[in-house]
C-alpha cells in the first residue's frame, strides 16, 4: 500500500470511529444552529469590502429580498421590528403582526419564532439570543422567548460577540440567534461612506472571531452537525442614512451559510407575472430563513404551520407561491412530475400537478385566505387579502 493510500485508510478509519463510536454503532448526529443578524447591512457595500472578508472566503452566500412584495398582501416597511421577526418567524408581517417598531407590538401567538417552536418540538434544547437592539428580547419577542436558557439584551457588538464566544464554549448551543446593530447606527449617522465601510469590517471581523470558535468546537465534538447562516433585516436607501421604504436597495438583503444550501437560494426563479425591479423577487425571501433552520433541527415543516418561506435546506417544494386575487388564483414556480396538494384554510382543496403552475379557487378570492401549497413534504404558506380592496 502506498503511504498515500496508507494516510488515506487511516484517515477513513478515524473518521469511521469519530462518527460511529468504538462499538461501531453510529452515534447520533446533534444539529446546532447559530444565526448572525447584521443589522442594515447593505450587500453592496459589504461586497466592497473586497475578497478577503470571511463572507467571501469562509461562507456561501446568496441576494435575497426583504419586505414582502410591493403592492401586494406580504408587503412590509423595512425597517427592523418587521424585519428581525419576520426572520425569525418565517412570515410575513400580515401573519406575525410586527408592523412597526412600535414596542408596544408583539408576535401574535398564532406564528411563533423559533424561540417558541424549538422550546416546544425539543424542550431540553439550549436557546439563546443575545443583541444588542433591545426590542427583539424586550418587545416584540417578549412572551416568545421567555423559555430561552440566555435572553440578553442591550449589548454593544462586542459584547454580543465575547457573550455568543462563551455560550459556544460552555454550553450545549443547540440554537442561537445574536444580532450585531452597529452597522446600523454607523450607516444612520452617516449615511454610506468610510464610517459605514469600517462598521462592516468589524462586524466582518466578528463573524471571523465566531466561525473560528464553531469550527473549533466541530472539531472537538464531530458528532455535532454545525449550521451557521449570517442575515440581515433590510437594506438602506440612497444615501445610506433610512431606511423602510419599498425601493430596490432597501430590500436588497443577503442570506450567507456556512453548508451549501439548495437552489432557492443558488439558482433564481423568476416569477413571471411579477418578477420585481431587476428580477429581485426571484432571489430567495427573508421569510427563508426559519423553515431553514427548523429543518436542520429535524423538525418536520406542518402545514397547519402555514410558514410563508421556502427552505434553502433540501426539498424546495413549490417555488414563489403567490396569488393574484382579482383573477382567484395562485401561481407558483415548479418542474416537479409532483402532485401539490393545496390547503385552504385547514382543510385540502385540490391536487394540483406541480408543472401546471396554477391553480385557480373555484370560489375566487373574495375574502381573506389562508392557503397551503404542499409538494415532497414541503408546505409553503400565502395569506391572500380580499379582491375588492386593491
Ligand atoms: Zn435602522
Amino acid at each position: 500500500m502506498s503511504i498515500r493510500r496508507t494516510i488515506r485508510w487511516t484517515a477513513l478509519l478515524l473518521a469511521t470511529l469519530l462518527v460511529n463510536g468504538c462499538d461501531g454503532k453510529p452515534l447520533q448526529t446533534q444539529p446546532k444552529t447559530l444565526v448572525i443578524g447584521m443589522d442594515g447591512v447593505q450587500l453592496q457595500h459589504y461586497e466592497q469590502l473586497g475578497d478577503d472578508t470571511n463572507l467571501r472566503k469562509r461562507l456561501l452566500y446568496g441576494k435575497a429580498y426583504a419586505g414582502g412584495i410591493n403592492g401586494r398582501a406580504s408587503e412590509q416597511a423595512t425597517v427592523s421590528g418587521p424585519g428581525w421577526v419576520t426572520l425569525l418567524s418565517g412570515v410575513w408581517a400580515n401573519k406575525h403582526q410586527v408592523v412597526s417598531n412600535s414596542e408596544a407590538l408583539r408576535i401574535t401567538p398564532r406564528f411563533p419564532s423559533l424561540f417558541k417552536r424549538l422550546r416546544d418540538a425539543l424542550p431540553n434544547a439550549y436557546l439563546a439570543s443575545v443583541i444588542n437592539w433591545s426590542p427583539i428580547n424586550t418587545a416584540f419577542l417578549l412572551v416568545d422567548a421567555q423559555g430561552n436558557n440566555v435572553r440578553e439584551s442591550g449589548l454593544s457588538d462586542a459584547q454580543v460577540t465575547a457573550r455568543t464566544l462563551q455560550i459556544l464554549g460552555n454550553t450545549p448551543a443547540d440554537f442561537t440567534f445574536i444580532q450585531l446593530d452597529e452597522p446600523d447606527q454607523a450607516g444612520h449617522a452617516g449615511g454610506f461612506g468610510p464610517a459605514y465601510q469600517l462598521a462592516l469590517r468589524e462586524a466582518d471581523q466578528r463573524l471571523g472571531l465566531l466561525l473560528d470558535k464553531v469550527e473549533e468546537r466541530a472539531n472537538e465534538h464531530p458528532q455535532e452537525d454545525w449550521l451557521v447562516i449570517v442575515c440581515t433585516d433590510h437594506g438602506r436607501d440612497e444615501q445610506g442614512s433610512g431606511h423602510g421604504g419599498v425601493t430596490e436597495q432597501e430590500k436588497t438583503v443577503f442570506i450567507a451559510s456556512n453548508k451549501p444550501l439548495n437552489e432557492e437560494l443558488n439558482q433564481p426563479s423568476i416569477p413571471e407575472d411579477n418578477p420585481g425591479p431587476n428580477n429581485l423577487y426571484g432571489y430567495a425571501a427573508q421569510v427563508s430563513l426559519a423553515p431553514t433552520v427548523l429543518r436542520h433541527m429535524g423538525l418536520d415543516l406542518r402545514p397547519e404551520w402555514m410558514l410563508d418561506g421556502t427552505p434553502l435546506l433540501g426539498a424546495t417544494g413549490v417555488r414563489k407561491a403567490r396569488a393574484i386575487e382579482s383573477e382567484g388564483k395562485l401561481l407558483w414556480n415548479s418542474d416537479s412530475q409532483g402532485t401539490v396538494t393545496i390547503h385552504k384554510n385547514g382543510q385540502v382543496v385540490a391536487n394540483v400537478q406541480a408543472f401546471l403552475q396554477q391553480w385557480t379557487d373555484p370560489e375566487g378570492m373574495r375574502q381573506a385566505n389562508d392557503y397551503v401549497l404542499e409538494l415532497d413534504e414541503t408546505p409553503v404558506a400565502v395569506r391572500t387579502r380580499p379582491a375588492s380592496t386593491h
